[in-house]
C-alpha cells in the first residue's frame, strides 16, 4: 500500500539537526522500539515537507532527507526576542527567584491577550530579562533518517476525527 492522503502511516526515525557553530549533527529526537510515530497522512498534522518526502512510499522504505529551517519550524524571528523589565518578575514581596531566572530556562508566560507562551531566558541584566519566544526548533535545519514500518487504511472514524485511533494514536 502506498502512502497517500488518509492512510495511517507508522515510521521509526531519528531526527538530527546541525549545530550552527560546529556544523556537527546533533540528535534531537528518536523513536523507540515498539513506539513508532503513527499519524493520519495528508490532513495537516505534520510539516508538509516531511509528508512530501514520504509520498507514494511503501512499508519497508528507508528514508534519509533534509528539510531547511524555512520549511520546517521557520527562521528565527527577532521580533519574538523580547526585553521584559526585571521588575515584572518580582513576587509580591519584591523578591526575584534567581533559580527560575537562569539563562537557558524555559518559562511559561502570558502575553497581554492572555495567550500562554513559553519563552527561553537568553540574558538577565540588572533591569531587563531578554526572552526568546520563537519555537525551540526555529532556525534549525532538520535531517531525518528512518524507515516506513506500516501503511494501512484509515477507518471512517479516524478520517472523521482527523487523527489515528489505537496504538500510537488517541484512545477515546
Ligand atoms: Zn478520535
Amino acid at each position: 500500500m502506498n502512502i497517500e492522503k488518509e492512510k495511517v502511516v507508522s515510521v521509526s526515525y531519528i531526527l538530527f539537526s546541525p549545530n550552527k557553530i560546529t556544523n556537527e549533527e546533533v540528535q534531537v529526537e528518536k523513536t523507540t522500539e515498539g513506539n513508532p510515530l503513527t499519524w493520519l497522512y495528508g490532513v495537516g498534522a505534520m510539516i508538509p515537507d516531511f509528508e512530501n518526502n514520504l509520498k507514494g512510499k511503501t512499508k519497508g522504505h528507508k528514508f534519509d532527507f533534509r528539510i531547511t529551517a524555512e520549511n520546517a519550524y521557520g527562521v528565527i524571528d527577532p521580533t519574538y526576542i523580547i526585553d521584559i523589565p526585571l521588575d515584572s518578575f518580582r513576587d509580591p514581596d519584591g523578591k526575584i527567584d534567581s533559580e527560575m531566572l537562569k539563562v537557558g530556562s524555559t518559562l511559561p508566560m502570558q502575553d497581554n491577550q492572555g495567550n500562554h507562551l513559553r519563552g527561553i531566558v537568553k540574558e538577565v541584566s540588572l533591569t531587563i530579562v531578554k526572552m526568546d519566544f520563537n519555537h525551540p526548533m526555529a532556525g534549525k535545519d532538520l535531517h531525518f533518517t528512518g524507515e516506513v514500518l506500516d501503511v494501512r487504511e484509515a477507518t471512517a472514524d479516524e478520517i472523521a476525527h482527523g487523527h489515528v485511533h489505537g496504538p500510537g494514536g488517541h484512545h477515546h
